[in-house]
């Protein structure tokens, strides 16, 4: 019997009616979060399930990304609410990584797997007592481990902006979700000047305060920015091109920077390392605490899903496998 399985287009399949994360013919689709990587096929199951589970604060991200849920599909789930299908039972557990991310858990008759979708530690607790668990291993080596804490990271960005604001201003750079962390962490950190956004880093704001608690205040509109005033921009990955020849200091937030914790490119450009994503010892964390019969690691989404299980099998004694 196998109640866990990762598919050909990276849908996580968990007991017999739920699919995560990517494509597959089930009655529920769950979304852990937002990022572009874990709604592959969403519009195939938005025609095909019954249901479309995530957590309020996701299902509010995915309308304002442009997926039209119809009202009788969707279903939002708070964090440790169960729903039960068909003698199966889902409750989603919280994952730290972005605004409504969540980790799926699924409770059949016989059975008990689990899937971490993104996750960092701590701050995730571990799902324990699994017979299988499907674990994200997006830096899947000791080769990609951070030698720095996000802490450290958010407090070298912190000296960046100081240093530099005079000079213009400060734009910075990131998926979305992390660039609503930032902006929070920021806030936290008694950082008080204006705050410049696009439109689409700006919708997902409003939902991200409610999720944190936390009021940012006022985000200028970036097309109502011309004259490059003092200021720190916040913007997407994908728009460095665009904006990198403005004047002021451009930073990139990016989890694939592994030389160090800040890393001067330029004159104006630094990138930061501050990743979204578990390092390779933070993967092993997780499960050593939640010690599962079984795990399978996600190739589809993981660099070195192949040495990540290997690692588990022979350190940990646990079986590992790599799926799709
Ligand atoms: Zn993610």
């Amino acid at each position: 019997m196998i109640e866990a399985k990762i598919n050909s287009k990276g849908g996580i399949l968990l007991g017999y009616n739920v699919v995560v994360d990517g494509p597959a013919e089930r009655l529920i689709r769950v979304v852990t979060h937002i990022h572009q990587d874990h709604l592959t096929g969403l519009s195939y199951n938005l025609k095909r399930s019954l249901y479309i589970i995530a957590t309020p604060t996701t299902l509010d991200m995915l309308e304002i990304l442009g997926y039209k849920i119809p009202k009788e599909k969707r279903l939002p789930l708070k964090y440790k609410k169960s729903v039960t299908v068909d003698k199966e039972t889902l409750t989603l557990l919280k994952a730290r990584h972005i605004a409504g991310s969540a980790q799926v858990l699924i409770e059949g008759k016989e059975f008990r797997v689990g899937y971490t979708g993104d996750f960092k530690m701590p701050g995730t607790t571990p799902m324990k007592n699994l017979d299988v668990l499907v674990i994200d291993a997006t830096y899947g080596s000791p080769l990609r481990d951070r030698k720095w804490t996000d802490w450290e990271a958010v407090n070298s960005l912190v000296r960046i902006i100081e240093d530099r604001k005079s000079r213009g201003p400060v734009w910075i750079y990131g998926f979305n979700g992390k660039l609503q962390e930032i902006m929070v962490e920021l806030r936290a950190r008694g950082i008080k000047d204006t705050f410049v956004a696009d439109s689409l880093t700006i919708k997902l704001m409003k939902v991200a305060s409610k999720f944190y608690g936390i009021n940012v205040g006022n985000l200028l509109p970036l097309s109502e920015f011309v004259k490059d005033e003092p200021a720190i921009v916040f913007t997407r990955s994908s728009l460095f091109k665009t904006f990198r020849k403005r004047s002021g200091t451009h930073i990139k937030l990016t989890g694939r920077e592994f030389r160090d914790v800040v890393v001067q490119l330029s004159e104006n450009v630094f990138n930061v390392s501050f990743s979204d994503h578990a390092t390779f010892k933070e993967v092993i964390e997780y499960i050593m605490e939640a010690r599962p019969k079984k795990v399978i690691v996600d190739g589809y989404r993981g660099r070195d899903a192949y040495l990540t299980a290997k690692y588990i099998q022979r350190r940990l004694g646990i079986e590992a496998v790599v799926e799709p």
